[in-house]
């Protein structure tokens, strides 16, 4: 898999750029601005490149193997890669962070780099809020990902993934993560699988992926939204809401029914992971005249071409405004932060 392809790399320019995330992102601005002779630091937190490719999308899709040629590459032009090293500020604790093993605050990067991209992706599920959700047996589909990848890829022992050998599984949601929980569980033996969305096929971008799993034995259920997850001792089943779509929106009806489950897994989205949370909302301007850039997921969690295309557009940007010499007014993060606070105005 390759992030960027460099015919020649050029001439040695005077300018060091720092990069959080080894995503699509990320890896697409470093192969960008490496290629252009820049000098090129990515930081990531887990103990290889890829991003959410690597640790999350399932190995019979996108294996491993083809990820780190793309990341090899990239050492051979010279960038520099800082793995299991997460950058902090007011970082909250997110999935994968027990990988990293350094802490560098985002005030450090600030002072040693002339310009610094954060392509840090959406790493933290959007929680179900509804009773029973604490039951054993009901998971967040990303977390669950995750960790079926880590065992796949020999980092976890499978001991820590949940049996799905005969179980039926629910699978609330119709995106990426919903289709792959799905996928996974087929390979992981469950005897049956039930797929809930709360809108139609149609509205779904994984449809296409959803009519294979359905033409394989998924069961799909359109207009329906969980209220409760009902159990004792685990998870036994999900009590459902039928919906319809009035002006565009979902709106649930009184006609609740229930399906009977083993184990349960929600995909209901994911939230952008930055180092400053604030940031994501702030003024483009202000954080680039503060040599800031964002790229990728961490925007708003898209796909993988939106991620590439991102992340190089994004090292195009800082190249022309080093090269136009921009007096750069180096912000420390406090500073940066009331920038922020003044930009919000109200909107996040
Ligand atoms: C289950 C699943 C399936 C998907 N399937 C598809 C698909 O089929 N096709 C498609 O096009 N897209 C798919 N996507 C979406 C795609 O994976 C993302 O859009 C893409 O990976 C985003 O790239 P990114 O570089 O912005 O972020 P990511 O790939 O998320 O990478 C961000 C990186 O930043 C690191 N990081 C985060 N915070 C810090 C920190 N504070 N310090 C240091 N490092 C940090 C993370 O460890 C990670 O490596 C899928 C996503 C998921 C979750």
């Amino acid at each position: 898999m390759r992030f960027y392809i460099c015919e020649k790399r050029e001439e040695v320019k005077p300018f060091k750029i720092g990069i959080i995330g080894a995503g699509p992102a990320g890896l697409a601005a470093a192969g960008y601005l490496a290629c252009r002779g820049y000098e090129v630091h990515v930081y990531d937190k887990m103990p290889e490149g890829g991003g959410m490719v690597a640790f999350g999308i399932p190995e019979a899709r996108i294996p491993i193997r083809a990820v780190r040629e793309g990341v090899e590459a990239l050492e051979q032009l010279g960038v520099q890669f800082h793995f299991r090293t997460k950058v902090v500020y007011d970082s909250p604790k997110e999935l994968g962070d027990e990988w990293a093993e350094h802490f560098v605050s985002i005030e450090k990067l600030l002072s040693e780099f002339d310009a610094l991209i954060i392509a840090t992706g959406a790493w933290k599920p959007r929680k179900l809020k509804v009773p029973g959700i604490g039951l054993p047996g009901v998971y967040d589909a990303l977390s669950l990902l995750h960790s079926i990848k880590m065992a796949r890829i020999g980092y976890y022992s499978w001991e820590r993934i949940p049996d799905l050998k005969g179980k039926h599984l629910v699978v609330i949601g119709a995106g990426y993560t919903a289709v792959d929980v799905a996928m996974e569980g087929r390979l992981l033996g469950a005897e049956k699988i039930t797929m809930v969305y709360r809108r139609s096929l149609e509205h779904s971008y994984a449809k296409a992926e959803i009519r294979k799993l359905i033409a394989e034995g998924v069961e799909f259920i359109e207009h329906a939204t969980p209220v409760r997850i009902l159990g004792e001792e685990k998870v036994e089943g999900v009590e459902f809401a039928k919906t319809k779509i009035v002006g565009g929106n979902v709106v649930t009806t009184d006609e609740h029914f229930v399906i009977d489950a083993d184990v349960v897994a929600y995909a209901i989205g994911q939230l952008p992971t930055s180092p400053i949370k604030e940031i994501v909302c702030a003024s483009e301007k202000v954080l680039e005249e503060a040599g800031i850039f964002f790229a990728g997921d961490v925007v708003t969690p898209r796909n993988i071409g939106t991620a590439i295309r991102e992340g190089r557009a994004v090292a195009e940007r800082i190249e022309e405004w080093l090269l136009r010499k921009a007096p750069r007014r180096v912000f420390p993060v406090a500073m940066t932060g009331r920038l922020i606070a003044e930009v919000l105005s109200g909107k996040c």
